[in-house]
Parts: C-alpha cells; sequence; structure tokens
C-alpha cells in the first residue's frame, strides 16, 4: 500500500484552476486525510508507505509531527519530489537533482532516517532520474503505471482541455510506459520501462492481467462494487500487488472546505467519505482474506532483490 500525499494544489494544476487553494483546503491533505489513513490501516494491521512532497513539510509543524509518528510506527516515508513538477523528467540533470536533493533533505529530517524510494509525479520516469536515483543510494523506484486504460482517458481529457482553451498543468508521458513489465523489474538505465541491469528495483503500480486496468484508489472508489472487487482479485493474483492511493481519496469534500470548482471536476470529491473508507475496508479484507501480507515498498524491493520477481 501506497500514498502520494499530492496537497489540493497539485490538482489545481492539473485542472488549471485559477489562483490557489484556500488555506483549509491547501493543508486538508496532510491534515485532514493522513489521520484517516492512518486509522484505516492500524484496523488492518497494515505498514504502508507515504510518498511526501518535500516543500509541504516546510510549513506545516502538524503535518511534519504526523509523519514523523508514522515513520515511528513502522511505516515508511518515500520521496515524491520537492515541489511536484508535472514535468519532472524534462527539468534536465541539474534541476532534477535538485528537487531530489531537497526532498531527500527534508525527509530524511522528519523520519529521522534517509528516505530509499521515490515516485516521480505524473507517473512518468527517465534515465535522468534512474541515474540520479542510482549515484544517491535508492533502493527503489515506484514510478511505472503501464494501464493503457489511465493513459488513454489521460489524452483525451488532456486534448479536450486544449480544445476549449484550458492547458493542464500534467504531461502526458511516453507511451513507452504500456510496454512496460507489470511485475518488480531491474530497469535498464538508459531505458527504464525495459528490464536491465541496473542496481535498484522498479515497482510498478498495479494494473490487471491482460487488460492491464488500473488498480488504484480512484478506479476502486469509483467502480460500482462487483467491478472493484474483480479488480481487486485480479490483482491480488500477482505475488505483488502495489496498490497506490492518493491522499484526497479520503477526503471529505465539505468537512474539509474542499472548493466547488475542484469538486465539480474530481468525481472522487464528490462521493462520501464514508463511501471511500467502505471500499478501502473492504479491499484490504479482501487482501488479508487472501493471505496478503502487507509491507512498506522498501520491505517489497528488498525481497524483489533476492526472489524471483526480478
Ligand atoms: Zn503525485
Amino acid at each position: 500500500m501506497s500514498v502520494d500525499l499530492d496537497a489540493v494544489a497539485c490538482y489545481y494544476r492539473i485542472h488549471a484552476l485559477a489562483g490557489a487553494p484556500p488555506e483549509a483546503a491547501r493543508t486538508a491533505v496532510l491534515r485532514r486525510c493522513l489521520p484517516r489513513f492512518a486509522e484505516l490501516f492500524a484496523r488492518h494491521g497494515v505498514r504502508a508507505t507515504f510518498f511526501v512532497v518535500g516543500q509541504d513539510l516546510d510549513d506545516d509543524a502538524e503535518g511534519r509531527r504526523m509523519l514523523a509518528d508514522l515513520a515511528r510506527g513502522g511505516h515508511e516515508l518515500a520521496s515524491h519530489t520537492h515541489t511536484h513538477p508535472y514535468d519532472f523528467v524534462r527539468l534536465g540533470r541539474a534541476r532534477i537533482d535538485d528537487e531530489i536533493d531537497r526532498a531527500h533533505a527534508a525527509i530524511a529530517a522528519c523520519a529521522g532516517t534517509p528516505p530509499v524510494g521515490f515516485r516521480a509525479p505524473g507517473y512518468e520516469i527517465a534515465s535522468d532520474v534512474i541515474d540520479a536515483l542510482l549515484a544517491r543510494g535508492y533502493r527503489y523506484d515506484s514510478s511505472v503505471f503501464p494501464s493503457a486504460t489511465y493513459y488513454g482517458a489521460k489524452a483525451l481529457v488532456m486534448a479536450a482541455m486544449r480544445t476549449v482553451g484550458r492547458a493542464s498543468g500534467s504531461v502526458l508521458g511516453s507511451p513507452r510506459v504500456l510496454l512496460a513489465p507489470r511485475h518488480p523489474y531491474r530497469p535498464a538505465a538508459a531505458a527504464p520501462y525495459q528490464r536491465g541491469s541496473a542496481a535498484i528495483v522498479e515497482l510498478p503500480i498495479a494494473v490487471t492481467p491482460v487488460a492491464r486496468l488500473p488498480v488504484i484508489g480512484t478506479s476502486l472508489i469509483l467502480a460500482p462494487p462487483w467491478l472493484r472487487r474483480q479488480l481487486v482479485a485480479a490483482a491480488l493474483r500477482a505475488p505483488f500487488f502495489n496498490l497506490e492511493l492518493h491522499g484526497i481519496d479520503l477526503a471529505d469534500a465539505d468537512a474539509d472546505g474542499m472548493p466547488a470548482a475542484l469538486v465539480a471536476r474530481q468525481p472522487d470529491l464528490r462521493r462520501p467519505l464514508a463511501h471511500k473508507l467502505a471500499a478501502l475496508d473492504d479491499t484490504l479484507a479482501a487482501a488479508l482474506a487472501a493471505g496478503a501480507r502487507f509491507a512498506p515498498l522498501a520491505e517489497a524491493a528488498l525481497a524483489a532483490e533476492r526472489g524471483p520477481w526480478a
């Protein structure tokens, strides 16, 4: 289980909303959603990985305290860059290094141990990024999301936004991701969507076999229960199920002060919190019933290095 703690401002950039989020919404992901994940995971005995955006720790002592508590409780804090730029892989090596180093320092100070895992914004990876992670001794990357359904939907939405004169802050990455392995693998340093021998493990985000439907928080929350259970059962048949969630998945739009313009564009924000919690509770119970063992991604990467997956 991993949770990307993208702040509400990230969703403003994706949907090209003007201005900045109101104060309550600005800090809602760390202050309101994160405690709900902590309770959800405690109910099912889950130790998870939280992907932290470094700059969100700068001016939020309450968020820092909560994340430090989670790290002490056996959860992992990993890096999701310092400022979450959607064009991260295109920034050039110097700025890529800077994003990784600043996040690294902020997360290490918060967790008490340096991060060993990384996830790029927008599910895109490149050789520059793998090089930078290798140079810093990172154990794994988990940015690859090899889903044609997701890729196609994103391309359509971005094209539709362009035709009405709105430029999404998001970036459509290389279609090479569609052919990437579904299971943990050692990437080629020069072509990280392919198998190779780099001294790092790629942990792809879960998709179903064959059809490669996305099995992430958003799809589990929006799918009708029968489809959600099918998606989860399909993902549970693999030896490794890398379920990616987002902090905003457990937002309560009204209570957390989510702006109407954002709620209008994010269908998951229109689902009641109780519905979303039930979908995730049901998923974790199904995983336990299937004999799954939950581990932070750093431990999964270690197992992948030794085991048959890599
Ligand atoms: Zn993100």
